[in-house]
């Protein structure tokens, strides 16, 4: 076995290394070498330079928030995942960071949401749970030559399907809990970027606050990873299949699907409750992105800061649905979501 290398990579599980001299680092909070190779293959799959990883998607949003200072102000969508308006809200507002929720569909509505303490605008590039595509390019023109930065929550898209940092943003941050986990196994999360001295913040309060995964999480991420391409072109594959069924279904409305990555949302005609009740293969489910088929009820499932008169504006209504599409045989998907319309 001399000079023969592993295939799969080691699993370091060890948390403390045998030092050659005592000012030599060796913690596995700071620096894990199943951690630090699972970072790097991140950042090349998002064309970037370095990559930080979080033991949640919600830890990483965290340490970038903490990057910031009093009274800094940060110009958010107001459709992204509620666990991130909930972080503003809830946790950020009291610490005296300012934001603003704003529809982004329409670059003017950021324009005016700009103020001299501005440093972050915040946005998923396919919204949640609506599923509309923002456009990182359009956006990181706006803020051409000031200081504000701009964080793309790349979660549903993937890097198999959008690279933002290629198109102007400045920080990309995954749930890695999501499709590039893709078994429902996992939960992590990832904040990747190219500015060196943002690096070095982000990492000094990665270690300080010590947000981590595991070493044996990261080492299933990277094999999770070796089939993210594959697995991403079998959910747009599948789930091209579905939207065509539910656009031609009687009983579906308005279907949402941006034709590439895996989740649909759509509005139905039918007693919602039934419809759910009715399901067989397809689970009711928070998480998305995984092998399994799984569907969320958005307005009883999320807590989402919108008044009611914004969910009417946006549809948010008992009749929509979001879909995340599976690997199944396409044909059982399609089976389970027929019976249940009956
Ligand atoms: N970003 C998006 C788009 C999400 O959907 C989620 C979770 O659902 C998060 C971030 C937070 O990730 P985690 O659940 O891994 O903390």
């Amino acid at each position: 076995m001399k000079n023969l290398k592993p295939i799969t990579p080691d699993l370091t599980l060890s948390t403390t290394f045998a030092q050659q001299k005592p000012e030599q680092g060796g913690y596995s909070r700071v620096d894990n070498p199943t951690r630090l190779l699972l970072e790097q293959k991140l950042a090349k799959l998002e064309k970037g330079k370095f990559s930080l990883t979080f033991s949640s998607g919600s830890a990483a949003a965290t340490t970038m928030l903490l990057s910031l200072k009093v009274n800094d102000h940060i110009i958010c969508s107001q459709d992204v995942y509620d666990g991130t308006l909930r972080l503003l809200e809830k946790v950020f507002n009291k610490l005296k960071i300012d934001f603003s929720l704003v529809n982004f569909s329409n670059l003017e509505n950021i324009k005016k949401a700009i103020n001299p303490n501005t440093k972050l605008i915040w946005f998923e590039n396919l919204t949640n749970p609506l599923l509309k595509q923002i456009n990182t390019t359009e956006i990181s023109k706006l803020v051409k030559n000031t200081n504000i930065k701009i964080l793309v929550d790349n979660t549903f898209a993937t890097p198999i399907f959008k690279n933002p940092l290629i198109k102007g943003a400045d920080i990309v941050l995954h749930s890695l809990t999501k499709f590039i986990g893709g078994h429902h196994d996992v939960t992590a999360g990832t904040l990747i970027l190219n500015n060196q001295k943002l690096f070095n913040k982000l990492k000094f309060l990665q270690h300080t606050i010590g947000a981590i995964p595991s070493p044996f999480d990261c080492f299933q991420i990277m094999q999770h990873l070796k089939t993210l391409s594959l697995r991403m072109k079998h959910h747009q594959k599948n789930a091209r299949k579905i939207a065509k069924f539910l656009q031609n279904h009687p009983q579906a409305g308005q279907v949402s699907f941006p034709g590439f990555s895996g989740i649909i949302s759509f509005w139905l005609k039918t007693n919602p409750n039934s419809f759910l009740k009715k399901l067989k293969l397809i689970k009711i489910a928070h998480s998305l992105g995984g092998t399994e088929t799984t569907i969320l009820h958005p307005i009883s499932m999320m807590t989402l800061s919108l008044s009611e008169k914004q969910k009417q504006k946006m549809k948010i209504t008992k009749n929509l649905f979001r879909l995340s599409v599976g690997l199944e045989n396409h044909h059982l998907i399609i089976n389970d979501l027929n019976q249940a319309l009956k």
